[in-house]
């Protein structure tokens, strides 16, 4: 949908000077993205920095357990050990082909950071990464690792210093620079055009994962699913079977467990509001986003998630942290694959279907590998 609006959700609610620098970017999407020149890069790219395609894997012990066959898309394996490279490394192509020689982006625990940090570097764009100072402190491996990548790390020390800080800091940042800066948004969510871009180059997931998919079974899968921070992982894995007679279930952040945290979930919960440029759903105001896994501490989703809800497309629950931890455990133990702490809400999620026997195959969206959660595994189980 080229208008940025996914039935009443999305659209560009920005300030003035955002207008025509959105505008901008929005026609260079079209227009260079769409070139065979562009298209054979990024294929290029992905297949010899980041490691495409990624493995379609039987996980047969996960399979017999559950008498459900489930299916586990691997892109933990890839470059950086998650998803974020996909679309890093579209948006920085784009950026570099439409003139740009500097890219910006916020970060909040710092993996998106990183591998903005990694693409800069790759594409020889300078590169300057937004980090509230409060994350940045907790986060210190990963303002090294992008300061290693030769990124600027700016520590934003104003308000509240984290997250919504550091947006404030980029935003102003492009809007002053617009001429030279392409700013690197990490998920499905802001202004048009970026959550329909960020689908876009995420999509590779689902298109490669479907062709896989019918090699293999000569059949789609009763069912896909895939946890939900911004949403780009899922999102990028439901694309390519909107069309089909696929069951979508998206896993979100559901926090600690009582009945009331579970209210951290935009799309289980939640309510229609304006944020960061773009309508969709929003948790209240008087809930703590706060989960086990950093990357699904978001307060929004992406809009197209939010109009997925609405038509009932796909069905969106809390998973708990403790059911996450389970199943990180469980996926570890069953299948000698240690999942990210943010996959692990989805594998939960599958497990709960394969229990209530309503599917009989089950595409799951490893979205990345667990390497980066030890030390909190390490403080909730006792080995
Ligand atoms: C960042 C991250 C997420 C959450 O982001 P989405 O845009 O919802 O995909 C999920 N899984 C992993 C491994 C991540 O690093």
């Amino acid at each position: 949908m080229s208008n940025g609006e996914f039935e009443g959700y999305g659209g560009r609610h920005v300030p003035e000077p955002l207008h025509e620098p959105l505008e901008q970017l929005a026609t260079a999407y079209d227009e260079v993205a769409d070139t065979d020149a562009f298209r054979d890069e990024l294929r290029d790219l992905r297949e010899e920095f980041a490691g495409r395609p990624t493995p379609l894997y039987y996980a047969s012990n996960l399979s017999e357990r559950y008498d459900t066959d489930i299916y586990l898309k691997r892109e933990d394996l890839l470059h950086g050990g998650a998803h974020k490279i996909n679309n890093c490394l579209g948006q920085a192509l784009l950026a570099k082909r439409s003139g740009r020689d500097r890219l910006i982006a916020e970060t909040g625990a710092g993996q998106h950071g990183v591998a903005t940090a990694m693409v800069g570097a790759l594409l020889g764009l300078e590169t300057e990464i937004y980090m509230g100072k409060k994350d940045a402190e907790r986060q210190a491996m990963n303002v090294f690792r992008m300061r290693l990548l030769g990124a600027e790390v700016n520590e934003v020390t104003r308000g509240g210093k984290g997250l919504a800080d550091a947006v404030d800091a980029a935003l102003e940042d492009f809007a002053e620079n617009v001429e030279k800066t392409h700013y690197l948004v990490g998920s499905v969510v802001g202004p048009d055009p970026f959550p329909r871009m960020v689908r876009d180059f995420q999509s590779v997931i689902g298109a490669e994962a479907r062709e896989q998919f019918r090699d293999r079974t000569d059949d789609l899968p009763d069912a896909a699913v895939a946890c939900v921070g911004g949403g780009s992982n899922a999102i990028g894995l439901f694309h390519a079977f909107r069309d089909d007679d696929v069951a979508f279930y998206g896993a979100e952040g559901g926090g600690e467990g009582t009945d009331s945290s579970r209210h951290a979930a935009p799309l289980s919960t939640g309510k229609d509001e304006v944020i960061h440029g773009m309508k969709t759903r929003v948790i209240d105001d008087d809930v703590d986003v706060h989960s086990v896994s950093a990357g699904l501490d978001y307060p929004g989703v992406g809009p197209e998630h939010a109009m997925f809800r609405a038509v009932g497309r796909c069905e969106y629950t809390g998973i708990t942290d403790d059911e996450a931890l389970a199943a990180f455990r469980e996926l570890s133990e069953t299948e000698g694959i240690i999942p990210a702490l943010e996959s692990s809400h989805a594998v939960a999620r599958a497990i709960q279907l394969a229990e209530t026997d309503e599917h009989e195959t089950i595409l799951v969206n490893l979205s990345g590998r667990g390497d980066k959660d030890m030390e909190t595994a390490a403080s909730k189980f006792d080995l």
